[in-house]
């Protein structure tokens, strides 16, 4: 409803591919929403960025022009991203070839590096990032400033990091969303203490910025936003409630409103999500498990939906999925009552699930399957290694132990040989035969599967260390999966 028709493709609701659901820069982030979103896909880094944004709020108001609105986006993304690229590399631990922020590219090595813990402290590095940081925060902040004299964006660029067009962006994108009427009743109702959480100035959106940053930086004391996570629970069901309440007309567009009135009077969100249930028996209104399914826990509310998890499955581990709801199981539900908040994308986290609840040919499934939707590889490794014998596995390489032939039986499944069982709401079935297998799954430079089948009778620590495969290293090295730890130089 808010998208203008420039931006078609960001009205498509997003499509599951191989396992992941992408989010487009200015699709699902809204700066007056703040809750951390957990995106599986995204980097650790991800997360303090987005606590920042609820540090620093918004600003907001009934009679904002577009470049308000593109200022205000503008500066409640300074210091969360002052934090990204500067503050947060302090005493980062990171990979050997990476020494400082990096823009788009991912690194896993990175992200492994960090999970063991901060490096020990360089000062001398720190100062500088530090230094860099005002350096960064001073130049954006006068270009803020010219941009309001001059009435025109006027913009600071750094890399490839450019917040005065982000801002203009946001403004594109959440524009019809921002002067809605369902926006408007949304501030009536939530937005009624200026400087508590949001703003309706920009002069007050930058002096909240320069305190987090303050805070962050050297430790000032910092006013937290009043109300927790109840009010920001709150928000999250109200914005939903309006953003329908927009696409329905009369006395359920009204009901609607009053949902959010109720939860803006302090209700709790269980009870108004049975009156929206209930209202939705007979109103044309989006399914209670779809609009209530916040993603995260409520009492009362159902957390994350069923179907879109199992939707999601679906692209990354079709046959299970498919033999699963065959035989009727309810092997999803039980997967996403139990799943962990972890940065593993969802095929991988459904196997490594089914491993712990249910070990078996079904796990074997899942597991070979989502191994070869999401496995990776290094395209520099052809470029580089020519000639030379690896010695480390490539980085998104998938190494698979079974105790029967997968493989073999997975091909069977899909000519629909096989025949499920539901017993308990688990998912059985019946054993495959074969001798144990044993392979490697990458992606070569062009983005091909290739698929190695390595002896079965190997021992098992070969999963992690790849010398241990000895004569066959060449053959694995000429498919793009080994590597050597340094190229010839
Ligand atoms: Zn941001
Ligand atoms: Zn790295
Ligand atoms: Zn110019």
């Amino acid at each position: 409803a808010w998208v203008s028709e420039a931006d078609a493709e960001l009205a498509q609701p997003p499509v599951w591919e191989a396992g992941v659901l992408p989010e487009a820069k200015y699709q699902a982030f809204r700066h007056d929403l703040p809750l951390g979103s957990f995106h599986p896909g995204h980097r650790a880094k991800w997360s303090t960025h987005e606590l920042c944004h609820g540090l620093v709020g918004f600003a907001w108001r009934a009679d904002a022009s577009p470049l308000f609105h593109a200022t205000a986006g503008r500066l409640a993304e300074l210091v969360p991203v002052v934090l990204w690229y500067f503050l947060d590399e302090v005493g980062l631990r990171r990979c050997p070839r990476h020494a400082g922020p990096l823009f788009r590219t991912h690194c896993p090595a990175c992200e492994r590096a960090a999970a063991l813990g901060p490096a020990p402290m360089e000062s001398a590095r720190a100062e500088e990032l530090l230094a860099e940081a005002a350096r960064f925060v001073d130049r954006e902040l006068a270009a803020v400033a010219r941009t309001r004299r001059l009435q025109i964006p006027c913009p600071h660029v750094w890399g490839s990091i450019d917040l005065c067009s982000d801002g203009v962006a946001y403004a594109a994108s959440h524009g019809l969303r921002l002067t809605s009427d369902a926006m408007h009743t949304f501030a009536e109702l939530f937005l009624t203490r200026p400087g508590d959480g949001f703003q309706t100035e920009l002069d007050a959106v930058e002096e909240r910025a320069l305190a987090v940053l303050a805070a962050i930086a050297e430790g000032a004391p910092l006013t937290p936003w009043t109300g927790g996570r109840a009010r920001w629970v709150a928000w999250d069901l109200g914005q939903r409630l309006l953003q329908v309440s927009e696409e329905v007309d009369g006395s359920v567009r009204d009901a609607l409103v009053g949902l959010a009135a109720r939860l803006a009077e302090g209700e709790a969100p269980a009870a108004v999500a049975d009156a929206y249930a209930t209202l939705a028996e007979d109103a044309p209104l989006p399914q209670p498990e779809e609009l209530l399914a916040l993603g995260y826990a409520v009492q009362g509310l159902p957390g994350r939906s069923v179907d879109q998890v199992h939707e999601g499955l679906r692209t990354v581990c079709p046959l299970l999925c498919e033999l699963e709801e065959d035989a009727g199981s309810s092997l999803i539900e039980r997967f996403v009552e139990e799943d962990r908040w972890e940065r593993v994308p969802l095929g991988d986290r459904f196997a490594a699930w089914l491993e712990r609840a249910y070990p078996g040919p079904a796990a074997w499934l899942a597991r070979f399957e989502a191994s070869l939707r999401t496995a990776g590889g290094e395209p520099e490794v052809e470029v580089l290694a020519e000639g030379e014998v690896g010695s480390r596995w490539v980085e998104g390489t998938r190494r698979l132990r079974f105790p029967a032939d997968v493989p073999t039986w997975a091909e069977a499944i899909e000519r629909g040989e096989v025949t499920p069982e539901a017993r308990d709401g688990a998912l059985v079935l019946p054993a495959p035969g074969g001798p144990p297998t044993a392979l490697v799954v990458g992606r070569d430079r062009v983005g091909e599967l290739v698929i190695a089948d390595v002896p079965a009778e190997l021992p098992e620590a070969w999963v992690d260390d790849a010398r241990l495969l000895g004569d066959l290293l060449p053959a694995l090295a000429e498919l793009g999966l080994v590597a050597p730890e340094r190229y010839r130089g």
